[in-house]
C-alpha cells in the first residue's frame, strides 16, 4: 500500500483501470498514470486570533505534467488528506487533457475549518501556505485556483505574497483572482455555466425539454448556485436545494434570484421562507429530471445509487459517483455527466486566465463565454460519440479521451533515466 492510497484515491485509480483496459494501454505507462509525479506536504503555522499557535497540514500534489505546466484548485477542509488531494490531482491531469489544454492536472489543500476560521486567521495561514509552496508553484510550473472552501480572496493573498517573494507582481501565478489585479471575466460563472451547457447538450440528446423540467442541486456554493441560477434561465424548475446545514423544497420550483441572495445574506439556505425543510438522503432521492451533485465527493454511492430518481446527472462536483453507484446509474438507464467533463468550464476559463495573464492583454466577457461553449461543446460531442461507438459510459469514454492524449504525449517524450 503506498502513502496515498485512501478510499477516495482507490476510487480514482480504478476508474484510470476501466478507461485503460479499453485503450490498450502501454503498461509502463499505466503505472506511471496511478500515482502521482511529486507531492509535497507542509505544516502551516499560525498565531489564531486568540494568540495561540496552531499547525495545519497543507499538500500540493502534481499529477502529471507531459502536457504543460500543472493546473488545478487548492481546498479548505477539514476532511483534506494526502489521499484525496492525489485523486483531485489525477481528475485535474484528465480534465484538462480532455478539454485539449495545454496542461498538467495538480490539486492543493489545507486540513481545516475554514467556516470557523476569521478573516485575518484565514490571510495568515493563506500566505504562510503560499510561502510553504513556494519552489512548488509558479505561472510556468504549477498553477493554483479556487477549490471548495477558497474563492477570489485566497487567490489574491496567494498572488500578492507569491510576488512579494519574487519580487514583482506575477499575476500568472493563480487563476480565479479578483478581475482587478489580472483575473478574468467570467471565471465566477465558468463552472456553472459549463455544468448547464452540458446538460442542455444532454436534454438535445435524449429529446427532453428544459422548458419546466425539474432539477434538483446538491451544495449551494459557487458551482451549485451558479448552475441553478443557469438552469432557471433555460427554463428549468429548481425544486430542492440544500448546503451543509439544511435541505429544502418547494414542488413548484424556488425563486431562484430570492434564494441566492438569500443565501449571500444568510451564508446558508436555512430558514428561506418559501420552502419546506428536508433531510440530506431525501434530498438526492427525489423525483426529477436533472441532478447536481455540486459538493463534496461520493455522496452518491451504493446505498443510494438505486433510489435516485433522475434522468440526467451532472456532475459540478468532482468525484460525488463512487465506481460502484455508476454501474447501478449505468443499469437505471440515467445518463451520467461525469465530473471531468461537467465541472471542466471552471479550468477552462482558468486557462484562459493564465493566457491572458502571460499575455498582459485581456478578453472581453461574450468572448470568454464563446470560447468556452467551443470547448466544452467539443468535448462533450467527442464523448458522447466515444461512448456510443464503444459502447461504454460517458465516465469511461471521458477518461479514455483525456488518458489517450497524455500517453500519447508521454511515449513521444520518452524516459528521462
Ligand atoms: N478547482 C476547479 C476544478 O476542480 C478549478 C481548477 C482550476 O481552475 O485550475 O476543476
Amino acid at each position: 500500500m503506498s502513502e496515498y492510497e485512501t478510499p477516495i484515491s482507490r476510487m480514482a485509480v480504478e476508474q484510470f483501470e476501466r478507461a485503460a483496459k479499453h485503450l490498450d494501454l502501454d503498461p509502463n505507462i499505466s503505472e506511471r498514470l496511478k500515482r502521482p509525479q511529486r507531492a509535497l506536504i507542509v505544516s502551516v503555522p499560525i498565531r489564531m486570533d486568540d494568540g495561540s499557535v496552531e499547525v495545519f497540514d497543507g499538500y500540493r500534489v502534481q499529477h502529471n505534467m507531459a502536457l504543460g505546466p500543472c493546473k488545478g484548485g487548492i481546498r479548505y477542509h477539514h476532511e483534506v488528506n494526502l489521499g484525496e488531494v492525489t485523486a483531485l490531482a489525477m481528475w485535474m491531469s484528465w480534465k484538462c487533457a480532455l478539454a485539449g489544454l495545454p496542461m498538467g492536472g495538480a490539486k492543493g489543500g489545507i486540513r481545516c475549518h475554514p467556516e470557523t476560521m476569521s478573516r485575518n486567521e484565514l490571510q495568515n495561514m493563506t500566505r504562510r501556505y503560499a510561502a510553504e509552496i513556494f519552489l512548488f508553484i509558479g505561472p510556468d510550473t504549477d498553477i493554483p485556483a479556487p477549490d471548495m472552501g477558497t474563492n477570489q480572496q485566497t487567490m489574491a493573498w496567494i498572488m500578492d505574497t507569491y510576488s512579494q517573494h519574487r519580487g514583482f507582481s506575477t499575476p500568472g501565478v493563480v487563476t480565479g483572482k479578483p478581475v482587478s489585479i489580472g483575473g478574468s471575466l467570467g471565471r465566477i460563472e465558468a463552472t456553472g455555466r459549463g455544468v448547464v451547457s452540458t446538460v442542455v447538450e444532454t436534454a438535445k440528446y435524449l429529446n427532453l425539454n428544459l422548458n419546466g423540467a425539474t432539477a434538483v442541486i446538491q451544495g449551494f456554493g459557487n458551482v451549485g448556485s451558479v448552475s441553478a441560477k443557469y438552469l432557471s434561465q433555460s427554463g428549468c424548475k429548481i425544486i430542492a436545494a440544500n448546503d451543509s446545514k439544511t435541505a429544502i423544497t418547494n414542488s413548484k420550483g424556488f425563486n431562484i434570484e430570492k434564494l441566492i441572495e438569500y443565501k449571500i445574506q444568510n451564508k446558508t439556505l436555512k430558514g428561506f421562507p418559501e420552502a419546506e425543510p428536508i433531510s440530506h438522503d431525501e434530498l438526492l432521492e427525489i423525483k426529477c429530471d436533472i441532478l447536481i451533485p455540486a459538493a463534496l465527493g461520493r455522496v452518491i454511492n451504493e446505498k443510494n445509487a438505486s433510489k435516485i430518481k433522475c434522468k440526467i446527472i451532472s456532475e459540478g462536483a468532482n468525484g460525488p459517483t463512487t465506481n460502484e453507484a455508476d454501474e447501478i446509474l449505468f443499469d437505471k438507464g440515467i445518463f451520467v455527466i461525469p465530473d471531468i467533463l461537467a465541472n471542466s468550464g471552471g479550468v477552462i476559463v482558468s486557462y484562459f486566465e493564465w493566457v491572458q495573464d502571460l499575455q498582459n492583454f485581456f478578453w472581453s466577457e461574450e468572448e470568454i463565454s464563446k470560447n468556452l461553449q467551443k470547448i466544452i461543446k467539443k468535448s462533450f460531442h467527442e464523448t458522447l460519440s466515444l461512448s456510443q461507438k464503444k459502447k461504454v459510459p460517458m465516465r469511461i469514454a471521458a477518461l479514455m479521451l483525456g488518458v489517450r492524449k497524455i500517453s500519447d504525449a508521454m511515449l513521444v517524450r520518452g524516459l528521462y533515466a
